[in-house]
């Protein structure tokens, strides 16, 4: 199963095109996608996206990083709510950005704690982002960890010893995009000497888009470049790679 764990084409990007993009992704051979949650604002369209086909589309539930501001508290207790009142099948995406502004890192911080006890409270998955703040992020993990906490950290882009200290902690996998692509990254040289049986496969569209349209929008069909270039990592067939990673995504969000 060609999976897309992470994808936000039900943001104003696809408006003018959203169906076309779906059915470019199911031609693709794109059985399935996630759609992770970023605030207040991104809920009502992801589900609206989710409704109009809820055996292909999964939307999840939580605070982005860069949503986290003084008002934090208030927009905790939102996530909250709408968590008792419906099921996701993840917490995300949540996780501590310090690229943009470090201003709220606190803030941050508690945020990211509170989120990764709902995941373990609600036994769910959690889908995390860190840009700059891998040291913060892995504490809070690491303080948080037990037999219930998995999930998957995003658009992994960092070292083979960052990649060992998350694979350490157990239940968690490498979420691997368009950035293994770009000829400037280093990601392929570490993932040559990881298993792709902790790897799960992602676009992040609209952003990240891969080569051969790099600075172009992505979309969810273009995850497949992504297996292609896992493929020749791994010099393995393209088809045993969405097997593996298909395998991985569909036990880590129970589809
Ligand atoms: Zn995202």
């Amino acid at each position: 199963m060609l999976i897309d764990t992470h994808s936000h084409i039900y943001l104003s990007e696809f408006d003018e095109d959203r169906a076309e993009v779906v059915n470019r992704a199911k031609a693709a051979g794109v059985a399935h996608i996630i759609l992770p949650n970023v605030d207040k604002e991104t809920l009502e369209p992801m589900w609206a996206l989710e409704a109009t086909d809820t055996k292909f589309f999964s939307a999840t539930i939580g605070l982005h990083p860069t949503s986290v501001d003084a008002e934090y508290k208030k927009e905790l207790e939102w996530v909250k709510n709408k968590l008792a009142r419906r099921p996701y099948c993840a917490i995300g995406e949540v996780g501590i950005d310090l690229y943009w502004d470090k201003t709220f890192r606190e803030e941050q911080i508690i945020a990211f704690e509170q989120q990764l006890q709902w995941a373990i409270d609600y036994d769910l998955p959690v889908i995390i982002h860190q840009r700059d703040a891998f040291e913060d992020t892995i504490a809070c993990v690491e303080k948080y960890n037990c037999s219930k906490l998995r999930g998957v950290f995003h658009s992994f882009g960092g070292s083979l010893e960052e990649a060992q200290r998350i694979l350490s902690l157990g239940g968690f996998y490498l979420g691997i995009n368009g950035v293994v692509t770009f000829k400037n990254s280093k990601l392929s040289h570490v993932l040559e000497q990881l298993s792709p049986e902790y790897l799960v496969l992602e676009t992040d569209a609209p952003y990240l888009t891969p080569a051969p349209h790099r600075g172009k929008r992505n979309e969810s069909a273009y995850v497949r470049l992504v297996a292609q270039k896992l493929a020749e990592i791994y010099q393995q067939p393209v088809n045993e790679i969405i097997e593996i990673t298909g395998k991985n995504a569909t036990k880590l969000f129970s589809l």
